[in-house]
């Protein structure tokens, strides 16, 4: 069953939240707190993290760089909806997701299973690789993808997304569509998510980040891995 930490400071969202996750027999941790909230956030055995960004004590984008130094666990920021940067900033440091406040827990649960469902979980194995495009080469069970025999670290987003981008090497790709197949729900056209993820990719994979050679800009139509 997985575990989910839920770290929120408004009382009464925390609780309702909980209740509905333990309800899809979801096991739930809670913290109203920055500080509860980071400690807990560092536990290996949590699965999945929702994250406030305004918290007393901590706020929720010092927690997410906390736990990326040391786990790929997925976070989902919790942004109110006039906090249009926040999403953004989110997903640089290293948030897998977003959910603008007030949301159903319907979208909310659909988040959270898609964002468990991208968490790699396998251990390395040293093997044929599934794929391999110029000098990358994807272990899809693995989830590991090495360029010039050297394991990138990778988030579970990044690696959905070299692998999709590798699996089509040489056609452009909108970002729409990447929207849609790395991300795997409608994501109500915020496509900026699609550009951030690519930056950051480009700085784990590219040799000089601000002029790519391997994932290229088609300029007004969207992106492409070179052959
Ligand atoms: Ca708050």
């Amino acid at each position: 069953m997985p575990k989910i930490l839920v770290v929120e400071d408004e009382k009464t969202i925390a609780d309702i939240v909980a209740f509905n996750l333990s309800r899809e027999n979801y096991e739930v941790e809670v913290a109203y707190d920055g500080m509860e909230g980071c400690k807990k956030a560092l536990r290996p055995d949590i699965d999945l993290i929702l994250l406030d960004v305004m918290l007393p004590g901590m706020d929720g984008f010092e927690i997410c760089k906390r736990v990326r130094e040391q786990s790929e666990v997925p976070i989902i920021m919790l942004t109110a909806r006039e906090e249009e940067a926040d999403k953004v900033f989110g997903l640089e440091i290293g948030a897998d997701d977003y959910i603008t406040k007030p949301f159903s827990m319907r979208e909310l649960t659909a988040r959270i299973r898609a964002n468990l469902r991208r968490q790699s979980g396998s251990e390395p194995k040293v093997a044929e690789s599934d794929l391999r495009v110029g000098k990358f080469e994807i272990f899809f069970d693995a989830h590991i993808v090495r360029k010039d025999g050297v394991a990138l670290d990778l988030t579970a987003r990044e690696f959905d997304l070299i692998r999709f981008l590798c699996e089509n090497a040489g056609r452009v790709i909108s970002r729409e569509e990447l929207m849609q197949k790395v991300w795997g729900y409608e994501y109500y056209g915020d496509l900026r998510a699609v550009d951030v993820a690519i930056r950051r990719l480009r700085e784990k994979l590219e040799d000089d980040p601000a002029s790519p050679r391997y994932i290229l800009t088609k300029r007004g139509v969207g992106y492409v891995m070179s052959l």
